[in-house]
């Protein structure tokens, strides 16, 4: 029998009827763990790697997990149905924990509930291709192109995220992508023109749903004694959207603001 403890060290929340994480009426499950840091993540309680592995080390206790949380998602089955949504697998980052989403990702496609893989992109193409192809849909971020900011800004470098991107493209897999509009820190006018340069010349990916910052988590950095390096950032303008987003439209892509 999985405690608490077990199910929240590897997935930190289920959000019901959730209308931003992919098409549809959606339940999202943030995993816990991610190898980013982000200078704006609002979700920092997510970044730590899960603490109690012990459902990951035994084959009994992952399957419990995955029973535990496919009759959390069954629950749901008639908003996906009445809305064509599904289920969103969100962090943290999924990838971090491929021993419970791929099972996952396999018991929803048994049966036939559309799931969506919110990455940031950062992790070995091996567990990335998998994952990608079993997923209906992957929503995947791209931040900043320049490799010293994106180290300064995230913690990690960007090289994996964009060769990740690039081979996906040639797999032709389903994708939107997502900006996180963080002024001064992404929407600066070098980086949106390399990112505009980056997926036109690398990708066959034009749609892309731009997420304009917001300090919603600024309580939880204090609650948790964490560093919020987001404190001097300020929400954007309505009108600094609208430029980001005439911007990318210019250029042939498809924009949405929020998820
Ligand atoms: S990738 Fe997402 S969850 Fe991870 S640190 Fe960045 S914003 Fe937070």
């Amino acid at each position: 029998m999985l405690s608490m403890a077990d199910i929240r060290s590897h997935v930190f929340k289920i959000q019901r009827y959730s209308l931003h994480d992919g098409p549809g009426i959606r339940t999202t499950l943030f995993f816990q763990g991610c190898p980013l840091a982000c200078a704006w993540c609002h979700n920092p309680e997510s970044q730590a790697m899960g603490l109690g592995a012990s459902a990951r080390e035994t084959v009994p206790a992952i399957e419990a997990l995955v029973e535990t949380l496919v009759r959390e998602i069954e629950k749901d089955l008639i908003f996906y149905d009445d809305s064509n949504g599904g289920v969103t697998f969100s962090g943290g980052e999924p990838l971090s924990c491929p021993e419970l989403l791929f099972p996952l990702l396999d018991a929803c496609r048994e049966r036939q509930i559309h799931t969506c893989l919110d990455t940031s992109g950062f992790a070995p193409f091996k567990i990335l291709k998998p994952a990608a192809t079993k997923a209906d849909l992957v929503l995947f971020d791209i931040k900043i192109l320049a490799p010293l900011d994106h180290q300064a800004a995230t913690g990690k470098p960007v090289g994996l995220v964009l060769e990740n991107l690039k081979q996906l493209s040639r797999l032709g897999v389903d994708l939107k992508l997502r900006f996180p509009l963080v002024p001064t820190m992404t929407d600066t006018r070098e980086n949106i023109t390399g990112i505009i340069e980056f997926l036109t010349r690398e990708t066959l990916y034009r749609d892309i749903h731009i997420l304009p910052f917001h300090n919603t988590g600024a309580g939880k950095y204090e609650r948790l004694n964490m560093k919020n390096k987001a404190t001097h950032i300020r929400p954007p303008t309505k009108e600094q959207v609208e430029a980001v987003r005439q911007r990318f439209e210019a250029s042939g892509f498809k924009t949405k603001i929020g998820g």
